[in-house]
């Protein structure tokens, strides 16, 4: 009796305290979205606001992006590191960082993101046949192709021999019309609010990019930046710098995926 006279009088008490905690909970996560860009930039950015929070998202949402799948592939990994930088760390750790920070992104924004991996290993190829590397490459085009209405983005880490090559650069898939557009919305974003002295352009990628050879939805790869050049590979290595490089990079896609 004493025990249900209780739990009569704590139910309703309790039942406030979960709506107060969720509201908090909802109300921190639109305060964080809304000051995405202001707390990654110092400043908000135009545009941003009208994706990130809320208002413009409905928007997108309307036009088809929540049913785009996005597949996010972190370039390497297992025996494959990539390319190694001047101060040690190997590309396949920061591809996956990056690519983690992007998922993450996405994810607030309500979008369906694929992960080719989410630890340190190659992939296999269900077809079974080839190199270790081969296996690896065809196995992220079988994940990427498994979703047509997919939108396939690769990160990488780019090297040169000389030092003095930094900045990154987008190459996009030359069978498809719209991965040229992903590609520039990634690029021209990054020039305008990460890197203002980069002047690259994006690239058509040749058949020596596997994975954006083989695939016919829009499918870019992002050479984030030279591991090759100091300046860039202590930046890369730094997770401030890699939260503005990936929420730039999901910013795009969820552009985009909008409007595409
Ligand atoms: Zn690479």
């Amino acid at each position: 009796m004493e025990k249900n006279w209780q739990s009569a009088r704590i139910k309703p008490f309790s039942f406030l305290l979960k709506v107060i905690a969720a509201s908090l909970l909802i109300f921190s996560v639109i305060a964080l979205l809304g000051a995405g860009s202001k707390w990654l930039f110092g400043e908000k950015i135009p545009g941003f606001a009208a994706v990130l929070p809320g208002s413009s998202l409905e928007a997108a949402a309307e036009e088809g992006a929540e049913k785009r799948v996005i597949i996010l592939d972190a370039g390497h990994g297992g025996m494959d590191s990539g390319a190694v930088s001047v101060l040690g760390t190997r590309e396949k750790e920061i591809n996956l960082a990056v690519a983690k920070k992007v998922e993450e992104f996405l994810r607030m924004e309500g979008m369906e993101v694929v992960m080719t991996r989410s630890d340190d290993r190659m992939l296999t190829s269900r077809a079974g046949r080839g190199t270790a590397k081969m296996q690896d490459l065809l196995g992220r085009v079988e994940i990427a192709r498994e979703y047509e209405n997919g939108i396939f983005v690769s990160i990488h880490m780019n090297t040169l021999p000389m030092e003095k090559y930094k900045g990154l650069q987008v190459f996009y898939s030359a069978n498809s019309d719209t991965s040229k557009v992903l590609a520039l919305t990634i690029q021209s974003h990054i020039a305008e609010h990460l890197q203002p002295d980069n002047k690259r352009e994006t690239k058509k990628a040749g058949s020596n990019i596997f994975v954006l050879d083989r695939l016919e939805q829009p499918a870019v790869l992002i050479e984030c930046g030279f591991l090759s050049n100091y300046e860039e590979a202590s930046l890369l290595i730094k997770e401030e710098y890699q939260n503005k490089l990936a929420f730039l990079i999901a910013h795009s896609i969820l552009q985009f995926a909008g409007n595409d």
